[in-house]
């Protein structure tokens, strides 16, 4: 399943960030509002508990969320977004994983892993602005099934065809949620026309 947040307010806002003249600054606080309208959809499903509350006038029931939820941002530009998902998830654990990219095939080469196993049914949320070949993507997915997740949903905010291609195909049951769909890759395996390197706009190491 993938769904494109395809609403005015991300296009907007992904179409600042895609400006090169735009400033780190700038580019970190449209990631953290993306990120937040991505949540907003992406977590509409979050299991719930009925509890008792008193309010000034009443007693009442009312519900609260019930989920134990670990984040996983891909490091370095999946950092970018994990402010604002803590933000909205502020119990949430975070594991983290490190994976660095061949620059002449685009294969993902892991080089860190600090995720907690899976215990139960924890809700684990995989973060990474970019989805291009899909490769990290579907590397970091396969990592947290081995560690026994079976809950797994994956943010992004810009996807290529060609990565949702791969993810759908080898995680079929891992929803994708993204703000939106650019056109292709390039050669060098950039979206096109995307943002550039995410990792170098939201660190300013251009
Ligand atoms: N990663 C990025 O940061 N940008 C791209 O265009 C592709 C992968």
């Amino acid at each position: 399943m993938h769904i494109v947040a395809d609403h005015p307010l991300v296009t907007h806002r992904i179409t600042l960030m895609r400006d090169r003249t735009t400033p780190p600054k700038l580019f970190r606080e449209l990631v953290d509002e993306i990120t937040t309208f991505l949540a907003f959809t992406a977590l509409k499903d979050l299991r719930l508990r009925s509890v008792e509350v008193t309010t000034p006038v009443a007693k009442t029931t009312g519900q609260r969320v019930d989920e134990r939820i670990v984040l996983v941002p891909i490091l370095r530009a999946g950092m970018g977004m994990l402010n604002a998902m803590l933000d909205v998830l502020p119990y949430a654990k975070v594991g983290v994983l490190g994976m660095q990219r061949n620059e002449e095939t685009a294969e993902p080469i892991p080089y860190y892993a600090k995720v907690p196993p899976a215990k139960g049914d924890e809700l684990a949320i995989v973060i990474d602005p970019m989805l291009a070949t899909g490769g990290s993507a579907c590397d970091a997915v396969a990592q947290l099934k081995k560690l026994g997740y079976t809950r797994i949903k994956f943010l992004n905010l810009i996807s290529a065809p060609e990565g949702i291609a791969k993810f759908e195909r080898e995680h079929p049951d891992v929803p994708v949620y993204s703000g939106v769909v650019d056109e292709r890759l390039n050669s060098h395996f950039y979206i096109v026309p995307g943002l550039g390197d995410a990792g170098d706009r939201i660190f300013g190491t251009l």
